[in-house]
């Protein structure tokens, strides 16, 4: 299940394969273009170059948490304390939205600014929490993939980001190192 935090804090990227590269997504233009278009959100592109540093703590936090989160641990102060800090960035106001036969409540930004853009990525965790999926919260079971991402199992047992990639790539690892301690 994809969220626009999740999304943001996947900007991180980890070659999932295992050379230990990352590439920083947030810093490509055309990233920003496609985030800002899949949520529905307006800001200045590229990102000044001033924002960028802001941004990247930020991703930082939100990661920090989900890891926390992902073993277990209760919610702190010191998330919700963050999370709040970053709500108080931007002015919202609400508006009743119709589009098709679905009627939802939604935020404005009252300003289009990476400002914004974070303070609505705070809300997107803040939602999160609120309808108790803290719990679901995961980070691929693959170390060298690290991506974050919410299991919508019924049972709970989503342990990669996709089964295809880094659940093969991971079954196909415990083959070799089994085979290998037979061999000794
Ligand atoms: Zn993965």
């Amino acid at each position: 299940m994809n969220k626009l935090w999740t999304d943001f804090a996947n900007s991180l990227w980890h070659d999932w394969r295992g050379d230990g590269h990352t590439e920083d997504r947030l810093l490509m233009t055309k990233w920003q273009a496609a985030f800002l278009e899949t949520w529905k959100l307006q800001a200045p592109l590229p990102i000044p170059a001033g924002e960028i540093a802001g941004l990247q703590q930020f991703r930082e936090s939100l990661r920090g948490f989900a890891i926390q989160l992902s073993m277990d641990t209760a919610i702190t102060q010191e998330m919700v304390d963050a999370i709040n800090e970053k709500l108080g960035l931007s002015p919202a106001t609400r508006q009743l939205k119709q589009d098709d036969d679905a009627v939802q409540m939604v935020w404005l930004p009252q300003e289009h600014t990476w400002r914004s853009v974070m303070a609505e990525v705070a809300a997107s965790f803040a939602q999160s929490l609120a309808a108790g999926l803290g719990s679901r919260i995961r980070i691929c079971e693959n170390n060298n993939c690290k991506w974050v991402f919410l299991d919508d199992t019924r049972n709970r047992s989503k342990r990669f980001c996709d089964d295809k990639m880094c659940g093969n790539l991971m079954k196909v690892r415990r083959f070799r190192e089994r085979k290998k301690s037979d061999s000794t």
